[in-house]
């Protein structure tokens, strides 16, 4: 097989697309180093994960230890508004959280290569190499730079001065419950499954995931809400505006979601959701909501510099796609680069990554599209949703190649 020559990489961003893409490149070679703008280690970010076969695939390219990589799940459920099973199909699946995923690639990186506390503001190609600026005025030079910087990326600011997120219509509130918590009625007739609840106009799914410090003990696990809910734009605004009245435009800190908007949503839940799954909310740590945005970048490249995973797309989380979209990127990556043409390694990649990221991006778009855009006259219940297999299994659910 034809060799390609390794070099230094900077990584700018430290979640889980940047150690993705940090893992591949170090095991192909390269020397990498990450900046992480955040000045303490990354945790407790986001819930459940769902992972698929090419996740998992992904994870092993890249050295990662998988075992006991969270609670298996047999079946998908869908619940009608009393709390009725009205549909289910047997999916087998793994659940996993954020923080787990994130150790596990955290683990791969040794220490001296991940740097907290700095930000890349911006980049300079040159004929040679790559310059990046950091908030400080610092530089840094490398043969390539990885923008991993999320879904407000600084990198792809600079890229595609144009493109930015464009929020969807609805928000996604989360929230986790300790299994030891949820009454013991609730736990027996919802907590194993994918549980589902596809009303006109609003969906919740719901899962376990594993509780703190990966425990997958019976009793010591944890339950993934999420709750999709339509909001217009001023409304969330509003919801974004904290109690000091100071505006956080596209993302809101969970502690500092206003206590009114969390009120809100209580008595929306209680008129709404099934009552098994509205007890599960009140036994549940304070939920926190993320809006939901569609975000593409036609292109990935610019000369020396890449982006990868949100940063150079995003797809609704229905797909369950952010975490393998990532892990693909990466892998991309690590196959194409060639310190000999930097340039027209990325130029493949991004020739390769952005077609499928858009694929997933609409993928994401439909799935949406089906809560909001879709109904039925005797649906108010849950029990009729017209596209209700369709979204039982495709959620979450990536097709294998
Ligand atoms: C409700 C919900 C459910 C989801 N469920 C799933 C699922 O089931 N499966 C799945 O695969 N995905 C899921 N995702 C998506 C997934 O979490 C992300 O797509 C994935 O983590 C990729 O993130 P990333 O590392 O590219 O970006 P991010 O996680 O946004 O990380 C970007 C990092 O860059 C840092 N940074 C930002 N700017 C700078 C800068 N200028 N310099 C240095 N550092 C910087 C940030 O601090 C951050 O740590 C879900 C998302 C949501 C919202």
């Amino acid at each position: 097989m034809e060799s390609k020559k390794t070099g230094s990489a900077l990584v700018s961003g430290g979640s889980i697309g940047g150690l993705f893409a940090a893992a591949a490149l170090m095991r192909a070679g390269w020397t990498v180093k990450i900046y992480e703008r955040t000045d303490v280690e990354l945790a407790g970010r986001g819930a459940g994960i769902v992972t698929h076969d090419r996740l998992i695939k992904a994870l092993k390219a890249v050295g990662a230890e998988i075992a006991d990589l969270g609670v298996d799940v047999e079946m998908r459920a869908v619940f009608d508004r009393s709390g009725a099973v009205v549909s289910q199909q047997h999916y087998p699946q793994i659940v996993t959280s954020w923080d787990r995923m994130h150790r596990i690639l955290r683990a791969l990186v040794p220490e001296g290569t991940y740097h907290l506390g700095r930000t890349i503001i911006r980049y300079e190609n040159r004929d040679a190499c790559i310059v990046a600026t950091f908030d400080d005025g610092s530089t840094e030079e490398a043969d390539v730079l990885i923008g991993a910087d999320g879904f407000r990326s600084a990198i792809r600011g600079q890229m595609h001065p144009d493109i930015q997120p464009e929020y969807s219509g609805y928000v996604v509130w989360r929230a986790l419950a300790e299994e030891s918590a949820i009454p013991a009625d609730v736990h027996s007739r919802v907590f194993a499954d994918f549980g589902f609840f596809l009303p006109n106009g609003t969906q919740m799914i719901g899962y376990p995931i594993a509780g703190a410090e990966n425990d997958l003990r019976p009793g010591h696990r944890r339950y993934n809400f999420v709750w999709y809910a339509a909001f217009s734009e001023d409304e969330l605004r509003d919801m974004l505006t904290d109690a000091q009245g100071r505006y956080h435009p596209v993302s809101i800190p969970p502690p500092l979601v206003r206590d009114d908007v969390l009120d809100d949503m209580n008595k929306a839940a209680r008129n709404l959701l099934p009552p098994e799954i509205f007890d599960i909310l009140q036994h549940s740590k304070r939920p926190f909501f993320t809006p939901i945005y569609d975000l593409w970048s036609p292109t990935f490249n610019d000369g020396r510099v890449a982006l990868a995973g949100d940063a150079a797309c995003v797809a609704r989380p229905h797909v369950g796609m952010g975490v393998t979209k990532a892990a693909e990127d990466a892998l991309a990556l690590a196959r194409l680069l060639d310190a000999t043409d930097v340039p027209g390694a990325l130029e493949a990649y991004s020739k390769t990554r952005a077609p499928l990221s858009r694929d997933a991006r609409d993928l994401g778009r439909r799935l949406g599209s089906y809560i909001f855009e879709r109904s039925h006259p005797q649906n108010d219940d849950g029990r009729n949703h017209p596209d209700m297999d369709v979204i039982v299994r495709e959620t979450a659910a990536i097709l294998e190649d």
